[in-house]
Formats: C-alpha cells, structure tokens, sequence
C-alpha cells in the first residue's frame, strides 16, 4: 500500500490536528502522580446539577433504543425558554459538530470563510477540511484594550464575493476577549445579506452574568428575526457542565437549519444527552451556582495574577489567558510535575501565554500557587 497519505485529499492533508487539554488519567500514568486537577478545557468545575444527574440516570434505562432523530424534547424544551421556533434549532454532538455542519453545508473549494486570529481553533480545521480558503483578519494589537481580540472592521474588510461564512466567538476562546452588542450589530448588518454570520457563544452563561452592571451582554438570538443570515451557536458544555455528554446547538431561520438537517447524521445527539440537557434548563438555580463560583474565581486569580506581576487578558468566560513573558513549555510542565494541568496555547502562535479554566477556590489557589512555583516568582 502506498504512503495512505498521498491518497487524502489535498485539504486534508494540510490539517493540523485539534490540541485537547491532557487528561487526567494521561498524566497519573505519565507521572506517577495523584490528586491532579484539570483546569485545561473551560469545564465547570461542579459539573451538571442535581436535576441533570437524575436525569442521566434515568435516560440510562433506554439506551437499547435509537434516541429520537429529530430531538423533540429538547428543541421543544429551548423554544420555550429561548422564544424561537423548534424549526430554528439544529441540535448538534457537541457545538463542534454544528461548527462542522456549517462548513459542510456552505463551504467548497474556490468560497472563503472569515474569522479572527487567535479565534476557537476549531473553526481554521472544519474550514479547511471542505477545501474552503480561510481568510483570517489580525487581531486588535497588544496595546489595546481588548487585546488579541477580533477586530470587526479588519474582519468586515475580508469579506468579498466568494466569502460564504464568517465566524464570530464572543467571548472568544482561548482569548476570553469579546465584542459589545453595538458594535457587533453594526458589523453584521454592514455584512452583505448573502454571507452567513455565526456568532458562536459558547460562554454567554458566564459573559451575561459578568456584565450584568454595565448594559448587558449581547445575546445576538434576539436577532435572528432582523437578520436571516444569523447563525447564533451555543453549547452544553460550558456552564451547564455537560462536556463529556456532548450537546451543543444552533439558532437560526428554518431555512438555514432545513440545509443543516441535510447533512446532519441521523442520530447526531444521543438520548442520555438529551434528556440531561433538558433537565439543566431547568436548573436555573445550578446554572446561578456556577456562575457565581465562576466570578467569585475570576477575581481571586485577577488579584493572584496581579499579586504576581502576571500580565493577563480580560474575560468574560470561565477562564484567563496569561502572558508568561518566556517559552511556556517548562512552566507548563512545572505545573504538570505539581499535579496542575492548564493548557499552553503554541497551536495559536501565542508560545508564552497560558489559558487558565476558573476551578473552584481551592483548586485556584492550587493554581496559582503551582504557577508562582513554575515562574519562580
Ligand atoms: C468549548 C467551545 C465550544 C464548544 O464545545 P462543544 O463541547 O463542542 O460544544 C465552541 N466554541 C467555543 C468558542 C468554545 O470555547
């Protein structure tokens, strides 16, 4: 058999894979090393509530069958808390797997797609695996306030005739970065009407719940009705504590979710996943909990960070990236060696930075105390 590699297609073989944050049980068995906590991945650190574990349980009993293809329940479920139609909602395994849905569905080689520098580095792989080109738009420069955050008029200035999608995360990921609600309606009413704007919001819990003092965080689902070409994308994963289950969802027209049910796989989103997911909606007071935890965390490793003369970059998610202002790899591994796994960010060029998920207090302090050891400082 030939080299199976010159048999991939060409967009393919040019893709660098995805870079998870390293689990658990890969590093007992690496280092030794017990009592290890993991704030590489932006999970909540409570996991899901109450409501949501009963309903796993539960859900467990039926697992011989099929789980309903067209997620009935569920949809039915965030019409109603989110006032939209069930036809607007594309359930997907994870919002990954509505990410990839949407490059499958309006990008081909010879279109483009535009997003940010430093954006969710999912987007860059589903973009280039359809054979798309991706136009990617520098980000605002260091000396900003907003700091490696999308800069909507470079992003606006990439958009020409043959861009079909545009990526938006807010806040972004791994920057924490994010766009206020005027600004961002200008930019997509500025768009042409034929490109399809995905804001994807994977930590609106957190961001909503951040800015409740100043005017509010943009929940761009109000805009769906103003803006056909919205494609407003959300998960399970983040604050309602669900990642291993794999939820994620889209808002948008019918008419933009009837051509993502086209190549969506029949039984996309499993049924344990469903029926907790459902129940999390439910659980407003587990969702309050955890964005409580959240801020109270995000201004215990403010004043760490700043105690340690840390250079770092406003969030509205569950998580801080840093500049460690050398090579990160041997601070990195220091924390490892302490049992603390974080997550360094070389796969988006950013080579002495750190993303830090907000865990609980105690495993903040672990935190913090394991990256003064790892600085030296
Ligand atoms: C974590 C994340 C997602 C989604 O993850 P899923 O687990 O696939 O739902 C999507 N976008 C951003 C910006 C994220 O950080």
């Amino acid at each position: 058999m030939p080299d199976p590699s010159q048999l991939a297609a060409a967009s393919v073989r040019t893709l660098a894979p995805y870079v998870p944050g390293k689990p658990i049980e890969e590093l007992e068995r690496e280092y030794g090393i017990r009592d290890i906590i993991k704030l590489a991945s932006n999970e909540n650190p409570l996991g899901p509530g109450a409501k949501a574990r009963a309903a796993i349980a539960a859900a467990s009993t039926e697992i011989g069958l099929y789980p309903d293809g067209g997620g009935f329940v569920l949809k039915q479920a965030l019409a109603r808390k989110l006032g939209c139609a069930n036809d607007g909602i594309t359930l997907g395994n994870g919002s990954n797997d509505v990410l990839v849905m949407l490059a499958e569905t309006f990008l081909t080689q010879g279109v483009e797609a535009v997003y940010s520098q430093y954006a969710f580095a999912v987007y860059p792989i589903a973009v280039q695996a359809t054979g798309a080109t991706a136009r990617v738009a520098p980000a605002l420069p260091e000396s900003h306030p907003m700091a490696l955050g999308h800069d909507l008029d470079a992003m606006a200035a990439l958009v020409n005739d043959r861009t079909r999608l545009v990526f938006v995360a807010n806040p972004n990921n791994p920057t924490g970065t994010w766009v206020e609600a005027a600004p961002l309606k200008q930019f997509i009413a500025g768009l042409p009407a034929n490109v399809i704007v995905v804001v994807d919001e994977a930590y609106i819990e957190y961001a909503q719940d951040e800015c409740d003092q100043d005017g509010g965080f943009p929940d761009t689902s109000r805009w769906l009705q103003e803006f056909p070409n919205l494609v407003v994308v959300r998960t399970f994963s983040k604050a309602y504590g669900l990642a291993g289950l794999r939820v994620g969802y889209a808002l948008s027209s019918p008419a933009i979710a009837g051509l993502l049910n086209r190549v969506r796989q029949a039984f996309n989103v499993n049924s344990i996943a469903m029926a907790a997911a459902v129940a999390a909606l439910d659980d407003t007071e587990h969702l309050q909990k955890s964005a409580k935890l959240n801020r109270d965390g995000m201004h215990q490793l403010e004043a760490g960070l700043d105690q340690m003369k840390v250079r770092r970059y406003p969030s509205r998610g569950n998580f801080v990236l840093v500049d460690c202002a050398r090579p990160v790899g041997p601070v990195y591994e220091s924390m490892l060696r302490q049992g603390v796994i974080v997550r360094p960010v070389g796969n988006y060029q950013l080579p002495t930075h750190l993303r830090l998920t907000i865990g609980t207090h105690s495993q903040n302090e672990r935190m913090l105390g394991a990256l003064r050891q790892a600085l030296g400082s």
